[in-house]
């Protein structure tokens, strides 16, 4: 199959060649398995800089090159500092040899988890491959290793973090992968919000014993914030099961704000019957986040101004491309897209539901996806009887998640055979007891 990052280093490189499009197709590889913005549109990928390594990007502003790169990074974002020469110089194939030699030497002793997006060069190497929760619980049932190395982003090292033992370190191998979503909603901003939606319903329960106001924060944020969420009466939910949560929500409050994915809080919202209408968005650096008391007041649902820069790039426009050129293409979309690509999409749903949607489908089927061209591609290699291709016309894998390069994971793994613990993710107590309460209802929450 042709990998993601071969996809991207042929799109860079035919910026500045004159190869036909297509040339980048390994010979023999058979047509269907390109994805469709390779006969559509051409090979294209979204910044030539996704062909450079990680290291030459880290130490900028920003997020680097792909999905996320237009997105404002807080001040305060982590930096990896420099990777010795031997690791930025090595070649693919001997940093692939050293990744295994030191994962050997390591035994059980180390973990390594690798989430659905990450690039098949990291997935190869990892013991558990999941979403973030899926690993998180896989931190948690496996106390006899020592440590854990998070192939995923910052977000995700914590609540393994918060999840596992006290003794066992979790690494993320590369500082600077983040979440552009999660880091659009910091604790302050959270902390600002509630103060002002306090201050407009006051803490009394109703005559039904409803607080005013329930907080539940997507899986997607910060440790802080689930211990927000924690303290203050509310819960976190996942992709899979926002429903139950938001149920869970309106049998103990009469509203819910809901962090930091507007999209998933609109189409969950939606699909219970909640109307646009009852749905503000609050953008935090304006008074009432830009609404009026009335509109909070008449609200059910208040949805943080967040968004992930992948799913964003999803459009209705590329369905119909789909199924101008698939007759009887299934498209099936995370339900991180907006509310219209949701809606025209048949079907949408985590990254589990897109999963056994492909499973379960009839040999010869042809699947659009919206998501994460990493996992799409991997779910066409895993189904050769079935066309899958990535509703994205352009290459463009989430730019933290592919922070994660082999290089740091030699590195990780080697300094651990050292005795060294490069990179340790270690959320504060108070906040890991804080999460930990939002984290077990919603561990506790039923349909
Ligand atoms: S895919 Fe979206 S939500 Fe996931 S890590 Fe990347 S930016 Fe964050």
């Amino acid at each position: 199959m042709t990998s993601v990052n071969e996809l991207i280093r042929a799109a860079a490189a035919r910026e500045t060649s004159t190869r036909p499009p297509g040339g980048a197709q390994k010979p023999g590889a058979p047509a269907h398995r390109r994805p469709i913005a390779l006969r559509a549109t051409g090979l294209t990928s979204c910044g030539t800089g996704l062909a450079e390594d990680p290291w030459t990007i880290d130490r900028e502003e920003g997020y680097g090159p792909g999905a996320s790169v237009e997105d404002p990074i807080p001040g305060d974002a982590p930096r990896q500092g420099p990777l010795p020469a031997e690791y930025t110089e090595a070649s693919e194939e001997e940093l692939h040899a050293r990744i295994v030699a030191a994962k050997e030497a390591l035994g059980d002793r180390v973990r390594i988890l690798g989430h659905f997006y990450q690039r098949d060069e990291i997935v190869q190497h990892a013991d558990f491959v999941g979403d973030s929760f899926m690993l998180a619980q896989a931190a948690k049932s496996h106390p006899e290793a020592e440590a854990f190395v998070f192939c995923g982003v910052h977000f995700m090292a914590e609540t393994a973090d918060i999840l596992s033992g006290p003794d066992q370190a979790v690494i993320l191998p590369n500082l600077a992968a983040g979440c552009s979503m999660a880091d659009m909603a910091t604790i302050e901003q959270v902390e600002d919000c509630w103060r002002e939606l306090v201050f407009e319903f006051g803490v009394e329960p109703d005559a039904q014993g409803r607080q005013p106001v329930i907080p539940v924060t997507y899986m997607n944020s910060s440790a802080a914030i689930k211990a927000f969420c924690g303290r203050n009466g509310g819960i976190v939910c996942t992709s899979s099961n926002a429903r139950t949560v938001l149920e869970w929500a309106f049998a103990r409050g009469q509203r819910v704000v809901f962090f930091p994915d507007q999209h998933l809080g609109r189409n969950t919202a939606k699909a219970m019957g909640i109307t646009e209408d009852e749905m503000p968005l609050w953008r935090p650096h304006l008074p009432l986040g830009g609404n009026t008391t009335q509109a909070l007041r008449e609200s059910k649902v208040i949805l943080w101004n967040g968004f992930c820069s992948v799913h964003k790039r999803f459009t209705v426009d590329q369905i119909e491309r789909a199924r101008a050129e698939f007759p009887g293409v299934r498209v099936i979309v995370h339900p991180e897209c907006p509310a219209a690509v949701v809606e025209a999409a048949d079907g949408a749903g985590s990254t589990e539901y897109i999963r056994k949607e492909i499973e379960a489908a009839a040999p010869g089927s042809v699947i659009a996806v919206g998501t994460e061209i990493n996992l799409v591609n991997r779910l066409q290699e895993q189904h050769p009887e079935l066309t899958v291709f990535c509703l994205d016309p352009v290459v463009c894998p989430c730019s933290t998640m592919y922070r994660i390069h082999p290089a740091y994971l030699a590195w990780t793994l080697e300094s651990l055979l050292a005795g060294e613990i490069p990179n340790r993710i270690v959320v504060a107590d108070d906040v890991a007891g804080d999460s930990r309460v939002a984290l077990e209802r919603m561990l506790a929450a039923r349909p």
